[in-house]
């Protein structure tokens, strides 16, 4: 495959448009342009690859999405695996917040169960993690990791965003994710667990893509 030079490129190897939106809006203010996993695709005439999450971890996810999008696109590539946490429920979902409702993975299904669980449940504290990992080079890893504390609501407020977005109120605040999503100012000052993890991450990402590219030429 043949890509353009002169920009910083970095593959982000998810087909999530939320997550995707939230890469491009950190990497912008870092001068690297961020290649979706359909682009890079339509550039190779390749299909992009079903990636199995089967680690019983977040960094593993991480990785194995990595892993496989670099070996596929010969691209630095940078995956991230996330979950939410709640205390209540002994830390569950975690990483099985995807299929917590069972397979497919269907978000309706799995907001459903655990404003269930929850029914009646003092203790609502919860949490989102987001784990990144970004393979550069053969030889250069780099990872990080972040939190996003709060508690889940009663019922579902709020269309903005995906997955357990509208059951969600960050701490600080009594709207939920997507509720604050929904609201362009707030929204735009709002640090997602995967924003502040972008935000860790990219300054050395930034560093080890710059090396590359003036050791590869590319
Ligand atoms: P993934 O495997 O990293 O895509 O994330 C697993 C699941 O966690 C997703 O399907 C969502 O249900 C949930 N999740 C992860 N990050 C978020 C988020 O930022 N907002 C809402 N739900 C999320």
């Amino acid at each position: 495959m043949s890509f353009s030079t002169q920009q910083l490129q970095l593959l982000f190897a998810s087909t999530n448009k939320g997550k995707l939106a939230e890469v491009r809006q950190v990497a912008s203010g870092a001068g690297i342009t961020i290649l979706s996993t359909e682009e890079v695709s339509a550039l190779g005439k390749r299909a992009v690859p079903d990636v199995q999450e089967n680690a019983d971890t977040y960094s593993g996810n991480a990785k194995l999405k990595a892993e496989a999008f670099y070996a596929w696109s010969g691209l630095p590539s940078l995956a991230d695996d996330a979950g939410i946490e709640v205390e209540a429920l002994g830390g569950a979902p975690g990483v099985w917040s995807a299929r917590y409702a069972g397979e497919p993975s269907d978000g309706k299904r799995n907001i459903e169960k655990m404003l269930a669980e929850m029914e009646g449940q003092s203790n609502r504290a919860a949490r989102f993690t987001s784990f990144l990992f970004a393979r550069v080079t053969p030889t250069k890893t780099l990872t990080a990791q972040c939190y996003l504390p709060g508690r889940i609501s009663v019922a579902p407020h709020g269309s903005a965003g995906f997955g357990y977005d509208s059951i969600f109120i960050p701490q600080g605040y009594e709207k939920t994710l997507a509720e604050i999503k929904e609201d362009a100012a707030l929204r735009s000052s709002f640090k997602t667990h995967r924003i502040m993890a972008l935000e860790k991450i990219f300054p050395e990402l930034s560093r080890a893509l710059t090396d590359d590219a003036l050791r590869t030429g590319r």
